[in-house]
């Protein structure tokens, strides 16, 4: 299925400390949500359009549950009203039980925690939270035992090595995920300058295919820079499930420029 994402991280950037991620800021940010019900309905009548799910993303370093807990409350009517669309949200971390509990009572349907890369790229590209993954995976179990569906995704194109690439498989493997998103890298798009893989569709195909053997019967989608990657490929790819749509940060507001039937050309498993 086809992701659309509206994303609550405010275009100031984000605490993280991910050197491949652009929003990347060493200063606090602020966390202030700047999506109003408007914004979000407008999301949700593009996912029904698209028969897409939408995914809510939040400030996730440090997240704080209560803040993810209000906003949902706040928006509690917009997700009641849309509730044939399946909702999920990436809150970060978040080890408590109750948690999940309480946000499947909400309508959420589905907890998503990218595992990113392998435990050592982890450490290198996060210094600030070099152990951040056994917490993720911690979240994603915890998550499926309240019975969400979790979703996680691998962050491709690093510079990984053969050893980062069976080392996050076997993450993928310990998460039992619902979904997995492959995620390709975009170089014009990190925080920091290092070593990382050269955009090419040969590699990028390869990861999909190693996925798709590893994983035959988990939700495959596609994000990050994957039309940089895949170029016209793309549109002959057909064991993927979907796409995510748009850009990440547009907050939701993309629906002026944003195309159902040529974001949704690709063929679609069957
Ligand atoms: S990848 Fe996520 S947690 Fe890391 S800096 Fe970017 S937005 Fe923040």
């Amino acid at each position: 299925m086809n992701i659309i994402q509206l994303s609550l991280l405010k275009n100031s950037g984000c605490g993280g400390g991910c050197k491949f991620c652009g929003l990347s800021k060493t200063e606090a940010t602020g966390r202030e949500a700047i999506v109003t019900a408007s914004d979000f309905q407008k999301v949700y009548d593009q996912a029904s359009a698209a028969e897409a799910r939408v995914e809510l993303v939040f400030q996730t370093a440090g997240a704080n549950v209560i803040e993810v807990l209000n906003f949902l409350l706040e928006m509690a009517e917009v997700i009641k009203r849309n509730s044939h669309v399946d909702l999920a949200i990436n809150p970060g971390i978040c080890t408590r039980p109750d948690f999940f509990d309480q946000i499947a009572n909400l309508g959420i349907k589905r907890y998503r925690n990218n595992l990113e890369c392998s435990r050592k790229l982890f450490a290198e590209m996060v210094p600030k939270r070099p152990l951040a993954q056994d917490e993720k995976l911690k979240s994603l179990l915890l998550a499926a035992e309240a019975g969400l569906a979790v979703d996680t995704g691998w962050l491709c194109g690093l510079g990984e090595t053969e050893s980062d690439v069976a080392d996050m498989m076997n993450l993928l493997e310990m998460a039992r995920p619902d979904a997995i998103t492959l995620n390709y890298f975009d170089p014009g798009e990190s925080a920091e300058i290092f070593v990382h893989t050269i955009p090419a569709p040969e590699r990028g195909l390869a990861y999909i295919e190693l996925l798709r053997g590893r994983f035959p019967d988990v939700e495959l989608t596609l994000g990050g820079a994957y039309d940089l990657w895949l170029g016209n490929h793309l549109n002959r790819i057909s064991n993927i499930d979907g796409l995510y749509l748009g850009t990440f940060l547009d907050h939701g507001l993309r629906s002026k420029s944003w195309n159902a039937k040529e974001n949704l050309g690709f063929v679609k498993a069957g």
